[in-house]
C-alpha cells in the first residue's frame, strides 16, 4: 500500500473521531506517522496485535489495513494527546482486556461505523 492510500486511510480515520467528543480537543494528525512494519510484530509480546500506537507513530503488521482499525489506532493517539500520563500508568497496572483506553478506543470504532456505511 502505497504511503499516499495509508494517508488517505488516516485523513478517513481523523474524520470520524472528529464526530466524537472524548477529548476537548480534536486529534491533531499533522504531526503522525503510519508505516506498515511486519517485523514490529514478531517482537514476542507484540504478536498478538495487527496495529500498535506510539505517541505520534503507527505500526501496521499488514498493508491494506480496514479504517476501522485505522480508527483504532489513531484514537490511541489522540488520547496520548490529552492522557499521555495515565495511559502509560494504566498499560502498566491493568490487564490489556480491561485497559480503559483499550475499551475506548474500540468505542470509537462502533460509534463511528455506522457513518462510514454509503
Ligand atoms: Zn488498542
Amino acid at each position: 500500500m502505497a504511503d499516499a492510500e495509508l494517508h488517505a486511510a488516516l485523513a478517513r480515520a481523523q474524520t470520524r473521531l472528529d464526530t466524537l467528543d472524548f477529548y476537548p480537543e480534536p486529534v491533531h494528525v499533522d504531526r503522525v506517522r503510519i508505516h506498515v512494519a511486519p517485523w514490529f510484530f514478531r517482537i514476542p509480546g507484540f504478536r498478538r496485535y495487527r496495529g500498535y500506537a506510539f505517541w505520534r507513530t503507527i505500526l501496521l503488521k499488514g498493508p491494506n489495513p480496514s479504517d476501522d482499525l485505522v480508527t483504532h489506532e489513531l484514537c490511541h493517539v489522540w488520547q496520548g494527546q490529552h492522557r499521555a500520563l495515565h495511559m502509560s500508568w494504566k498499560q502498566l497496572t491493568t490487564r490489556y482486556r480491561s485497559n480503559p483506553y483499550e475499551l475506548e478506543a474500540r468505542r470509537a470504532v462502533e460509534a463511528t461505523r455506522a457513518a462510514q456505511a454509503p
